[in-house]
């Protein structure tokens, strides 16, 4: 099932390059694992993804610690500072940092471990009051000041659209965050690269794509419905 799911949402992907004029390479497949058990991690490792994205740190260090070494943990989900130390040498890139305060506490524990962390900047396009992130108007002033900091480095922006029942609703706030990473881009703020746009989940995922994704996080489109009640 696992498998027959992946390669679904990698047809679904290289179709809509294909009618966006981009190259399939371009676009990367993020499998979101949360409240998944182990069984279904090492199954969808097995199809050949390496990128996994979890949002609770207890629940990414548990399963890093027992997965095979080479997959790329992100980190997508809010981020309590006290919880930063845990992470900081463990992820590939962290997707949800949306306060000065946050991006200073991994700088001050990547430069206790002397590593560099690749963050995103987190931007609640769509103004939902239930979600975190910078507004669009504050985000190019946070990565200003992200970038002044050591152990760090942005790499792009990350957005969550609001849950709609059809996906070209969305297409509106995907168009916005491109622009708003080009606008940012031509500020040539040193140390900053807006190469990564990670936006588009399963309901999503192929305007995403149309619009300039180059991260898409698909969890029930690979592992079906989560339950909740479930840790993992
Ligand atoms: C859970 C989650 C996803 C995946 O959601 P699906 O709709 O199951 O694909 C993507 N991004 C974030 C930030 C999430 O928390």
């Amino acid at each position: 099932m696992i498998q027959e799911n992946i390669k679904q949402v990698q047809k679904n992907i290289e179709q809509a390059c294909c009618r966006a004029g981009r190259e399939p390479q371009e676009v990367m497949l993020i499998a979101v694992s949360k409240h998944k058990p182990l069984s279904a991690l090492e199954e969808a490792y097995q199809c050949g993804m390496r990128d996994f994205g979890e949002n609770k740190v207890q629940e990414l260090m548990e399963k890093a610690e027992v997965l095979p070494k080479d997959i790329r943990w992100h980190m997508i989900g809010h981020l309590q500072r006290n919880k930063v130390k845990y992470i900081v040498d463990k992820v590939y890139l962290i997707h949800s940092v949306d306060s000065i305060r946050l991006a200073e506490e991994i700088s001050k524990e990547a430069l206790k471990k002397n590593v560099t962390v690749d963050i995103l900047v987190e931007v609640n396009v769509a103004e939902e009051e239930t979600k975190f992130g910078s507004t669009m108007e504050e985000a190019s002033e946070l990565v200003s000041q992200i970038a002044a900091l050591s152990g760090i480095q942005v790499k792009g922006l990350m957005t969550i659209a609001p849950f709609v029942e059809n996906p070209e609703e969305n297409r509106k706030y995907f168009s916005k965050l491109k622009q708003l990473a080009v606008d940012i881009e031509n500020k040539n703020i040193d140390n900053v690269s807006m190469r990564v746009l990670s936006m588009g989940m399963t309901g999503d995922y192929e305007v995403a794509v149309e619009e300039g994704a180059s991260y898409v996080r698909v969890g029930t489109g690979i592992f079906g419905e989560r339950d909740y009640k479930k840790i993992f």
